[in-house]
Order: structure tokens, then C-alpha cells, then sequence
């Protein structure tokens, strides 16, 4: 079993990089994909963990992109997170989202919202402020009752304050993930801001921008979900992939390999990813092709 999708305190997380690793050695994961929001920061301490663990640690990072005016989130897995043009690109991406906090910061004051970017920070020990953190702080403030709350009324995007975040093409992110040497994946279609799209359309357009795939398995998806994302990845011939996108105690309920209880992701879903990732770039071979 394994699970290719989750956060540290590097992004929305509440565990430390060491703790995830040690936390799927525990469960028996044969692989953990380590994949925080727009930052790489967190894979040094998570692979320098290779050593202490049985469980194959995975590079990742999640990207946060925009699809016909709405929110995707493209999953780079197997990438070389010391490549220094991907390096410099993630870099970008993370001054666009500080923009988007400051900016996200204002809104909330424009409605009333006594809040500041220094309080919202506490709620982020690495430095990365995510929505997330925004959530905790205004429930935290008593102004909504929990987090979800926070999204569907406020910072969400249908919420009042909503700030649109920057404007990374899946396109643009899926050259990124092959130039970095690795696959490039849709994250949990069907949920959150990407639940609107007529799936079936809108993955075929992706695979055409280079997307080679996406979460069939996911946390939060039921049964019938699973099978609908299963078959439709062997419909267009597209690589299943999944995790359960835990956040520590920033979203109870959600183990690692697990999801919700009744998760469980093959083996093979990563030796088909791994079989997948591009041999050469621009007549550049990547390094691990023998
Ligand atoms: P950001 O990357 O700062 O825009 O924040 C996005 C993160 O907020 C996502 O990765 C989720 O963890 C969380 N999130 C987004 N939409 C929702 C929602 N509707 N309910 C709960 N959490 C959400
Ligand atoms: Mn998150
Ligand atoms: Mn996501
Ligand atoms: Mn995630």
C-alpha cells in the first residue's frame, strides 16, 4: 500500500517532514510522496530520512493553477527538487501567492475582519501561508465556526473575500514537472474548487496540455467516485494515480495510506508513474536513464 499525497508544516500540515516518514515506516507504506503546496522546502529533511525507514520516500510538491477561470491543483511527482530552473519557477509561484495573502489580507479587513498577516503567520511555523491557516485564524477569531466555514463564507471561491490566486496554466506547470523529471497529475478532481468541471471533457483537454494523469484514489472519495476516476483513466489512457492528502491537524479525520479508514492504493500505481516519467528533455536525457 502506499499514498502519494500529503503536506508537512513546510505547507498546510502540522507534521514535520522526519514525522511523516517515520509515521508510514510505522503503517508498513511501501511509498509516501511528500507534496506541500508550491514549495520544495520540505524534501530535504524527508529523503534525508531514506536511511531510517523501509517505506520509499517520494519527492512532490502540488501546484496551485488556474483551469477555465478555476482553481486546479497539479500534483509533480518523482521530480529532482534540486533541479535549479524548477527551483527558481516554485520561487516565483511562492511571491505570487504572498501577493495574493496581502491582497486576501485587505478583503477581510474591507468586510470588518480585524486580522493581519502577523497573526495569521503564527498559525504557519515554516514560513508558507496557506488558506488554510487563514481558516484556522478566523475561526479561531470566532468569526466563522470551523474551518470549512471559513472557506464557504469568506476565503473560498465562493466566499466573500475570495482572492483569485496566480495564473499558472496546468500547461505551463505540466512542462515544469517534465523538465524537473517528473509526471504530472490532476489532484483530487471532483473536489474542492475543481468539483464543477464535466470530467470527462476536461481531462481529455488536460492530457492534451501534457497532463499524464490523475487521483483515482484519493482520501475522500467513496466507492463510487474510485470507479468512476478508474475507469475514466483507462478510458483516455491516463495514469492512475492517489494519496490521501493528509494535513495533520489541519484536517482531522484523515490518516496517511488510509483516508478515511478505507483507502488503498496498489503498489503498481507507482511503478506505472515511475515507468511513465520522461527519459529526455529538448534532446537532454534525464539522469537516471542508464
Ligand atoms: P491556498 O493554497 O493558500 O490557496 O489554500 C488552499 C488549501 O486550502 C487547500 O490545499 C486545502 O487544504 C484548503 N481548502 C481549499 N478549499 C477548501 C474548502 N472548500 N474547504 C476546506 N479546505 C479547503
Ligand atoms: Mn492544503
Ligand atoms: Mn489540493
Ligand atoms: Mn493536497
Amino acid at each position: 500500500m502506499i499514498d502519494l499525497h500529503c503536506h508537512s508544516c513546510f505547507s498546510d500540515g502540522t507534521d514535520e517532514p522526519e514525522a511523516l516518514a517515520i509515521k508510514s515506516d510505522a503503517l508498513e507504506l511501501t511509498a509516501l510522496a511528500l507534496t506541500d503546496h508550491d514549495t520544495l522546502e520540505g524534501l530535504p529533511r524527508f529523503l534525508a530520512m531514506q536511511p531510517e525507514v523501509k517505506t520509499r520516500l517520494v519527492p512532490g510538491i502540488e501546484l496551485s493553477c488556474r483551469f477555465l477561470g478555476k482553481e486546479l491543483h497539479i500534483l509533480g511527482l518523482l521530480v529532482d527538487h534540486q533541479n535549479r530552473e524548477f527551483r527558481a519557477r516554485i520561487d516565483e509561484v511562492r511571491a505570487r501567492r504572498n501577493q495574493r495573502n496581502i491582497k486576501l489580507v485587505e478583503r477581510l479587513q474591507s468586510l470588518g475582519i480585524d486580522i493581519n498577516l502577523e497573526i495569521v503567520r503564527t498559525w504557519a511555523p515554516s514560513g508558507l501561508v496557506s488558506r488554510t491557516h487563514f481558516a484556522r485564524q478566523l475561526a479561531a477569531m470566532g468569526i466563522v465556526g470551523n474551518s470549512p466555514e471559513a472557506f464557504r463564507k469568506l476565503i473560498g471561491e465562493n466566499g466573500s473575500a475570495f482572492v483569485p490566486f496566480q495564473e499558472l496554466s496546468p500547461t505551463e506547470a505540466a512542462l515544469w514537472i517534465h523538465e524537473a523529471g517528473g509526471v504530472a497529475l490532476v489532484a483530487h478532481p471532483g473536489r474542492f474548487a475543481a468539483g464543477r468541471f464535466i470530467w470527462n471533457d476536461a481531462m481529455s483537454e488536460l492530457q492534451r496540455f501534457g497532463i499524464d494523469g490523475f487521483e483515482a484514489y484519493y482520501g475522500e472519495y467513496g466507492p463510487a467516485e474510485q470507479r468512476y476516476f478508474l475507469e475514466l483513466a483507462a478510458r483516455l489512457g491516463m495514469l492512475p494515480s492517489g494519496g490521501s492528502d493528509y494535513h495533520g491537524g489541519n484536517k482531522p479525520g484523515l490518516e496517511l495510506g488510509r483516508g478515511r479508514g478505507n483507502l488503498k492504493i496498489p503498489d503498481s500505481v507507482l511503478e506505472n508513474l515511475e515507468a511513465a516519467r520522461p527519459r529526455s528533455i529538448n534532446g537532454v536525457f534525464h539522469p537516471w536513464v542508464s
